[in-house]
Formats: C-alpha cells, structure tokens, sequence
C-alpha cells in the first residue's frame, strides 16, 4: 500500500479535510466495547490526524462524524481507528469519500508544546552539548530526557533563554531538504536517519529531524515553564508546560495557593511561614497529649484497687504507644491478664491484651471465636482488632481468666 499524504506535514493549521478511503474493515480480533457500534481500521488516501510517532500521543478527532480513538503509522501507511454505530458501517468502503475533523485544541496545545520543547531541548544541547534522549507528549505531560545532570540554576537559565525565543517570535520552519543539502547540515536527531528527512528549524534556536507539527512561530507557544526537574537513569528529566497547559496549570496552581492562603490566614507570598506555624503548634499540642495520657494512666492504675488481678478497661481514644504503656503498667501492678481496648461499640475496638502470668494468646483466640477478632502475637502481649459490645467482650475474657 502506498504511503499516506500526510496532509499535517503541509497544513499543520488545518482542521478539517476530505480525502477518500483506500481500505476499511473491522478486524476480527477486535471486539467493540458495545454491540451497537464497530471498531474499524481506516485507511484513507491522505490524512490531518497525525499518528502516535516520536514520543507524542495521537490526534483525536473524527471521520464522517464517527469518533476517532487510535491513529498508527506503518512504514509510512497510517491507520485510523473508528467508533462506527453498527448501522451505519456501509458507509466505510474502499473508494468511499470521507470528511475528517481533529480535536483542534488538543492538537494546538500539543504544537505549543512540541515547539517549546524544541527550544529547550535546542538551547541545553547548544549552550551545554547535553542530547535530548527521550521524549513523551501526551495531554497530560510533557517529558523530556537529556543525557547530564546540571545545576537546577542552569536549568531555570536555559527556560528564562527559551521564553526569550518566544518572545522573539522567530518563525519554525519544516522542510524536506535534499540528500545533499541534508549532508551539510547540523541536526539534532535522535536516530539515524535515511530518507525523507524532515528537519525543523528555528534560525539561530535549533535545527532537529521531526515529524511531527509544529506552530509557525515561537510567539504562539506563549510561555515555556519547567515544572520540574528529576535525576532519570544517570541523566535528567524534566517536565514542562507551554501555552494553553500553562495558563491552566497556573490557575490551578493559583486555586491551591488561595486556599492555603486562607487557611493560615497569611498573604500567598508567606503561606510557607503559616504552615510552619501549624506544624509547631501541631508538635506543641501532641507533646501535651502524650503529657495528659501520662497523667491519665496514672491516676487509672491509682484508682484500682490492691485485690483486683485481671483489669480490662475501654477507651474512646489514646494513642498506640499510650495504649501499650497502659497494658504494660496494668500487667506490672496486678500481675494478671490485662487489656486495653480503644474505640467503641460502633466502630469497634484496637486491642492490646498482656498476659501476665497467664497466656495473652488465650485472650485472643477467645475473641476470635466469640466475634471473629483479628491479630495475635505472644504469649506476654497480643494485639488486634474486634467489633463487638464491649460489656459482651468484658465478659468474654474475664471468662477466659476465670474471674
Ligand atoms: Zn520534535
């Protein structure tokens, strides 16, 4: 089958194209989602959706109206992927006209951001000879690998570089040069390359072998932001925002802020210094509790009295290590099996049980039975979790001690 006229490639602006079908059929290992429509494999004369191809995600959009989920390209053939009603399948056949339509938004934002990451990848392989190695556009992200591990200040240098590009409005420039001309130029490129050769440039910014499509000048890409910086298999990734993806990302960020901002009751500038405030104050407050929980144990084991040996006791609330110490004490000053068990009827209990001079695993194995209780552990202490009553759990285990 004869290559695909790869209509982006001339008109990365158009939207909308009428082309012909050279094949349309339904695979048979593929099953549609519904039994009311088809997944069909079109392949058409020439094409605006350009295919999922160095790194960057397909573009969406439609044939004859019907929704367009994948776009592939092989040896130079490039297939569509349709969502056809059933009923109107007839329609898809060799010969048959079609008129196609692209997400245009999602594809302008993936130009925006393909040309900026043109620009960056660009000025860091001029200004520090780092390669781009990897590349991943998708309406999510846009990541991007270089072999070395700069400073993160020559990182911030090289974006306040590219936005300067922008700012420039220099045009991008896509051409097919021929053998020879190609043999004299300097192009970035990721791999060896043959025939047909389509090299990007930005005059002065870059020059770089690319098929995808690009906006016809730096300005439109409006703002390049690096989000982020990552040390990636020995070298750096990093994530960045261009146009469209900016100004929303930038909202988003603002929303954030806002209500951080008035949470801590501080300008968005000093939002750090608030929350700093909270986690002392959240440090203060738990070093009190545990404080308070010190002074609660002891006055619980004052209030028991000398005879009792085996001492199982409720409580709404206490923390893990609290707890432990709690059973910990018990077991010491009555000598027999003790428990402690936090939360309520409802919702149920985290238990500690201490053995004493009995086995604790007695306890738990009793609470598995009578209420399917999780945990165990030794025979000095055992831990889990039970829902039940608490007066029907109470009575289980001093059945269990015999008291
Ligand atoms: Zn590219």
């Amino acid at each position: 089958m004869k290559d695909t006229i790869r209509l982006y490639d001339t008109d990365p602006y158009g939207r909308t194209f009428e082309s012909s079908i050279l094949r349309a059929r339904v695979p048979e290992d593929t099953l549609s989602p519904d039994k009311n429509s088809l997944l069909m494999e079109v392949i058409l004369e020439s094409t605006l959706f350009f295919p999922e191809e160095g790194g960057q995600t397909p573009d969406k959009g439609t044939l004859n109206g019907c929704p367009v989920t994948d776009v592939q390209i092989q040896k130079g053939v490039i297939t569509h992927w349709v969502k056809v009603p059933a009923d109107r399948a007839g329609e898809f056949y060799e010969g048959a006209p079609v008129s196609g339509c692209i997400d245009w938004e999602e594809r302008f934002s993936n130009m925006q951001n393909h040309s900026g990451e043109h620009i960056i990848s660009g000025l860091l392989h001029k200004t520090y000879g780092y390669n781009n190695i990897g590349f991943r556009l998708s309406q999510n992200t846009v990541t991007l690998d270089f072999d070395g591990q700069p400073e993160a200040d020559l990182i911030y240098g090289i974006e306040a570089a590219a936005n300067e590009v922008v700012w420039q409005n220099l045009p991008i420039l896509a051409e097919y040069p021929s053998p020879e001309a190609l043999s004299a130029m300097e192009y970035r490129s990721k791999i060896e390359l043959e025939k047909d050769v389509r090299i990007v440039t930005i005059p002065g910014v870059d020059a770089c072998a690319c098929c995808a499509p690009h906006v016809k000048r730096t300005g439109e890409i409006g703002m390049i932001r690096i989000m982020k910086i990552q040390r990636f298999h020995g070298g750096t990734r990093l994530t960045i925002v261009c146009g469209r993806r900016a100004l929303q990302l930038t909202r988003t960020l603002q929303g954030a802020l806002e209500e951080v901002s008035r949470l801590t009751s501080r300008p968005q500038e000093a939002i750090g210094e608030g929350v700093r405030l909270i986690q002392e104050e959240n440090a203060a407050l738990r070093f009190r509790i545990g404080e308070l929980e010190r002074e609660i144990r002891a006055l619980k084991l004052e209030q028991l009295s000398g005879s009792q040996k085996n001492v199982f006791l409720a409580e709404k609330d206490m923390s893990p290590a609290a707890q432990r110490e709690l059973v910990n004490s018990l077991c010491e000053k009555t000598g027999g099996m003790c428990g402690v068990f936090v939360g309520s009827d409802d919702a149920g209990y985290k238990f500690i049980i201490g053995g004493g001079s009995m086995d604790a695993r007695k306890g738990s194995a009793a609470l598995r039975e009578a209420f399917g209780a999780r945990g165990g552990g030794k025979r000095e202490m055992v831990q889990g979790a039970v829902t039940a009553a608490w007066k029907d759990i109470e009575a289980c285990l001093r059945d269990v001690c015999g008291s």
